[in-house]
């Protein structure tokens, strides 16, 4: 132990797991490589204010849950809670939307804080892979993007995500549907803190998880009775693609999602096996945050999906990913003539494309035996002094414990057509 561990809320991500995480993000990012999105990464802070304008005054995100800090210059700046405000910020600046055709699209892999009450599954700082397809208003865009989620944990062997979904409405219809839900909740007994809600964001009271708020929600006016011809139009075209795409989901009136930017398609994935924090992705259109940060309109859709959870999900499913090889040969020398012929052929096995490992630190020969079995390799390579004049070397396999000499020029041949 050091005088230091890891700050609240965080974990180190060490081998073997940390394989298995590296797996995740390339599984999630496959489908969206396929499907034209170009990588893009963004600094890890920003300007605050792009996040509370961008993702809303209103949100616990924004008021109780980023980390601020003023530098030396004066400058106000948050690490990043989400992601979708710096890539529509990074788009906007490169002009990416006037550079070719819409939609831009684009996907990300990275680390986000947000100043949360550490539970299992909820992180300070965590990870997620996200995608944005920005510029398009068209529902199969909306319906690509959650056929790619889906694909995406389908690769990874989980069976037990549910997409939840809903319509949040339009400016259009929006704005009485607003109103008629304030109308209903100022009815009710609440909290202050609710109750201010109430003006700011009411649609964000329906997501409240407690149980005497629930209770109260009862016949409440639901978005889904007040949408707009358009948004019904349009979300009914999503439904019908997903169905078409083999993608089942559950239609959740009550989803609102704790961003402010979110317009019509709005969808979250949960898995239940993972207790309270059951979201393991979620996303939706946002038609109107280009102009919310200064940028022209650019209707939008996006989501992100959550690594740290995925991890979780598996582990509760019992999933073992395929990974990529550890060591595959290790080589073992006996005495020092040997150690520098054997470190050569280890250099020479990894410019092969082998994944071989050696013996440091001249132990003994036990000690060596038994680092090569816990390194997971399939042969040793083991030589002293008297093979090497003999110009050989002793292949072991370790799985059986054959032993047999090849010749020391033609070993490296030997182990690619062995293992490569
Ligand atoms: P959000 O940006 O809140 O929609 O989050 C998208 C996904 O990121 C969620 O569905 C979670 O899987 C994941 N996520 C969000 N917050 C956390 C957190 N504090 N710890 C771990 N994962 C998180």
């Amino acid at each position: 132990m050091s005088t230091f561990s890891a700050p609240k809320g965080t974990y180190d991500l060490l081998p073997p797991d940390s394989a298995t995480v590296l797996a995740v993000r390339e599984a999630l990012a496959a489908p969206l490589r396929r499907a034209g999105y170009g990588y893009v990464e963004t600094p890890g802070f920003e300007h605050v204010e792009l996040f509370s304008r961008g993702v809303g005054e209103s949100t616990d995100i924004v008021t109780k849950e980023m980390y601020t800090l003023t530098t030396k210059g004066g400058s106000q700046l948050a690490l990043r809670p989400e992601g979708t405000a710096s890539v529509l910020r990074a788009a906007l600046q490169a002009n990416l939307h006037r550079a070719g055709g819409l939609p831009v699209k684009l996907w990300y892999s990275g680390s986000y804080y947000r100043y949360e009450r550490p539970q299992a599954g909820r992180y300070r700082h965590f990870s997620q892979v996200g995608a944005e397809a920005l510029g398009t208003e068209d529902p199969a865009l909306d319906a690509e993007l959650i056929i790619l989620a889906a694909d995406a944990y389908r690769s990874l062997g989980l069976g037990g995500v549910r997409l939840l979904l809903n319509s949040l409405g339009d400016r259009e219809c929006r704005p009485a549907y607003r109103a008629s839900l304030q109308e209903f909740l100022r009815g009710l007994d609440l909290d202050e803190e609710t109750r201010a809600r109430i003006e700011i964001n009411p649609l964000r009271v329906l997501d409240d998880k407690r149980q005497d708020v629930q209770r109260q929600l009862v016949g409440a006016p639901m978005m889904r009775d007040h949408l707009c011809e358009a948004c019904k139009e349009y979300h009914e075209r999503v439904r019908e693609l997903l169905t078409a795409a083999g993608v089942a989901f559950t239609d959740d009136e009550r989803l609102v999602r704790g961003l402010d930017y979110y317009t019509r398609t709005t969808f979250e994935f949960v898995h239940d096996g993972l207790g309270a924090q059951s979201a393991v992705g979620g996303g939706g259109r946002y038609d109107g945050l280009s102009e919310m940060i200064g940028g022209p309109p650019l209707p939008s859709v996006g989501w992100a999906l959550g690594v740290d959870r995925i991890v979780l999900a598996l582990r509760a499913e019992g999933v073992e990913l395929p990974l990529p090889a550890n060591t595959q040969v290790f080589a073992v020398p006996l005495g020092e003539e040997a150690r520098s012929e054997l470190f050569a052929l280890v250099t020479e096995l990894r410019r092969s494309g082998l994944a071989a490992d050696f013996a440091y630190g001249g132990r003994g020969v036990k000690a060596a035996m038994k680092a090569a079995n816990r390194s997971g390799a399939r042969f040793a390579v083991v030589a002293g002094e008297r093979d090497l004049a003999e110009g050989v070397v002793q292949l072991k396999d370790l799985e059986s414990g054959d032993q047999e000499p090849v010749t020391r020029d033609g070993i490296a041949a030997e182990l690619v057509r062995r293992l490569g």
